[in-house]
Order: structure tokens, then sequence, then C-alpha cells
């Protein structure tokens, strides 16, 4: 290293990480997230046997057939439940709940970005009824709420934008009202119980460690059931909107329109990846490793702190830590990246003075001790 480390008021950009605190990978994005460099070889070395294929023949189909039996496996789905593919990620999902899934009235749970944006998408919709909204402030989570007038209840296993998770629970049985799980950011790092859902819905590059696009949403026998009531009923849905024809294709091992092959071949390396390390407890263990890594250093440092103050809500795959008023976080960032260490930045809604550090499971935690290392080091030359 240089000497330009550890001097007093050092700018940024001048500020070098001796190599001991530098990460084997840098990416700590909560999505687009780290792609495991095993998976891009692997993807490298079909050579021309898979990209540039056509995705109603048998290289592509069986990725897909792969991936919905993995999924089966991962999550211990019981017997009914599909795993569905369609075009446009999480947020496009949103409205195919709108257009297939909620048959009058839903209700919500806001507690940041992501979880009001579904909601927004709901009260926007001429077919459907004023979503029933329950909100909390950010850094915590409210608690869904049975209501005889919802048929679903939408809620956010980990929201994304501040780093506060949430139990996958029934507030009801399925019969009186599907429980719809935004779980993008929890899908693959975060233990979930399959019978408490009726659809869990996630994109492909959090988590999975893959690119983006592409949603995926496993549905339980009730959902299904609603998808085909409300098609029945004479509802107009557009074809891409469309659950019933998702779900008419996935049986195929197809989508419904073309979708981005790479992206389905590196989803389902990161699958088998998880399944030979030893599952879903293996990958949710290794992200709780790495968060509380990150929790317990803050809790012990003299200027971070958690920003999510109940420990139980904190996410265990994307912690934000708050720094003290005498830390600049948007120069702790900046000094990051200049070595290397991208995509530590707070969501930028939230406004706050911090860091937002993804861990899923392609995160290795011996990473996460050195980005703290890193951290340390930073400020101590920007004070
Ligand atoms: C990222 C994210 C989304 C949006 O995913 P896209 O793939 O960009 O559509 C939705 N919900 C949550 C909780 C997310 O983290």
């Amino acid at each position: 290293m240089g000497d330009s480390g550890g001097h007093m008021n050092a700018s940024p950009a001048d500020i070098t990480l001796p190599a001991d605190l530098r990460p084997t990978d840098g990416r700590f994005g909560s999505g687009p997230s780290k792609v495991r460099a095993e998976a891009l070889a692997a993807l490298v070395a079909t050579g021309p046997t898979y990209l540039g294929t056509s995705h109603r023949q048998s290289p592509v189909r069986s990725v897909v057939g792969r991936l919905r039996a993995g999924m089966a496996d991962l999550f211990a789905l019981p017997d009914g439940y599909e795993v569905v593919f369609g075009n446009g990620g999480a947020a496009y999902f949103w409205d195919v709940a709108v257009s297939s899934l909620i048959r009058r009235r839903s209700q919500h749970l806001n507690f940041g970005n992501f979880s009001e944006s579904f909601t927004m998408a709901v009260a926007n919709a001429p077919h459907l009824d004023a979503p029933d909204v329950i909100e909390s402030p950010a850094g915590t989570h409210p608690e869904t709420t049975p209501n005889p007038d919802v048929d679903a209840y939408a809620i956010t296993q980990n929201e994304t934008s501040t780093g506060v998770a949430m139990d996958v629970r029934r507030p009801v049985p399925a019969e009186e009202g599907l429980v719809l799980v935004d779980a993008t950011s929890a899908a693959g790092g975060m233990l979930v119980d399959p019978t408490q859902f009726d659809v869990y819905y996630f994109s492909p590059q959090k988590g999975f460690g893959a690119d983006g696009g592409l949603w995926i949403a496993i549905c339980s026998p009730a959902a299904l059931a609603r998808v085909a009531e409300i098609k029945a009923g004479g509802r107009w849905i557009p074809e891409s909107l469309s659950l019933a024809t998702a779900v008419d294709n996935a049986r195929l091992d197809q989508t419904y329109n073309t979708p981005g092959l790479a992206t389905l071949f590196l989803m389902n390396d990161q699958l088998e990846w998880i399944l030979a390390n030893g599952g879903l407890a293996w990958a949710a263990a290794r992200s709780a490793t790495s968060t509380g890594i990150l929790y317990d250093w803050a809790e012990a440092s003299a200027f971070a702190t958690p920003f999510v103050a109940n420990p139980a809500d904190r996410s265990p795959v994307v912690a934000t830590i708050d720094f003290d008023a005498a830390v600049d976080a948007t120069a702790v960032n900046k000094a990051l990246r200049a070595n290397g260490i991208v995509d530590t930045e707070p969501y930028r809604r939230l406004g706050r003075n911090q860091l937002r550090v993804a861990v899923y499971p392609s995160v290795d935690p011996d990473d996460v001790t050195r980005l703290t290392g890193a951290i340390d080091y930073v400020v101590a030359a920007l004070s």
C-alpha cells in the first residue's frame, strides 16, 4: 500500500486499503447482486450448445425443468404446488397479481419502498376495491390483521429498502384469503414454510445470484384455484399478465414469450450449488452468519449502529447500518468504491446516513469480515 491510508482527512478517492482488508469479491449490492465466477464460467463453457438456441427445444426446456424440480426440492414444496415463470421481474409480477390473483380487495403491509409500490399498483387498478393498508415506520414492520372483507394478504418477507425482515405466517386459512409473499430478496437466503404462503414470488438477481428480467412464482393449490376462478369469471386479462397462461407454459417447461436464457442458466447453477451444499438451511445459515458479522461489528462500533432497532426484525440478508453524524457515509462509500467494494450505498429514498450491505448466499462470510475492517480503516483515514 502507499502512504495515503491512515492520514488525517484523506480524500475518499485517495484512500488505499491494505491487501488483507480487501474482500476477494467486492460486490455487496442488493440487486443485481454478486454472480459467482463459477456460474459465469459454466455458462461460458456451454459454448454454442445453449445461448442462441430455441427456448422451445430441450437444452433450454431442460434447464427450466431442472429449475422447477430444484425449487420444489429447495423449498420442500408440498404436493400440488407449482413453480411458474414469466418475463418482467418481481415488479411486473405485482401487475400479474392485480390481474390474476386478487379477487376484489387485498390487505397490504407498507413498510418500505417495495411494499408500497405493490400497494400503489393495487390502488390504481380500476377493477379492485381500495386496498386495506397497514403501515409502520421505516425500520419496523406491521403485522397482518384478519379482515373478512379481504381476499388476499400481501406481505414482504424482506423489505430490501430498509433491511427489515418478517416471518411468513398465515393470518387466516387459505380459503379465507391468499397469502402473497414478495420474496424478491428473501428467496434462497431465508427459511420459509411453504404451508404458510399461497404465492412466493421473486426475481433471480438477488439471492439467486443470476441476472434480472424474470419473475418466478411458487403457487399453492389455493392460488392455482384462484387463478382459474378469475380467468373463468371473464375479467379481461392481457396475455402477458395472465398467470393462467404462465401456468400452462410452465407445465411444459416453457414461458409464454422468450425468456433471458443466461438468466435461467445462472439461476439454475446457483440453485444446484445451494442444493449441493446442503439446501436452504445451509444458504440461510450462511447469510445469517454474514449479517451477524455486520450487526455484531456495528453494535461494538463507536460510530456505527444497526438501523433496525429490534434485533428480531433485522434482515438476515440485507444489513442496514447507520453512521453517527460525524462520519459521512457518502464519503465512506466513495472510498470503498475506489477500492473495488461496490453497491454499499443506502436505498436512495430512505435518505439516511448509512450503508446497506447485501450478503446473499453467494457472498463469502470471510469477505464480510474483511469489509468491516475496510470500513474501520476508511473511517479512521477520513477522520
Ligand atoms: C428488487 C425488489 C423488487 C423488484 O424486483 P425487479 O426484479 O427489479 O422487478 C420487488 N420487491 C423487492 C422486495 C425487491 O427487493
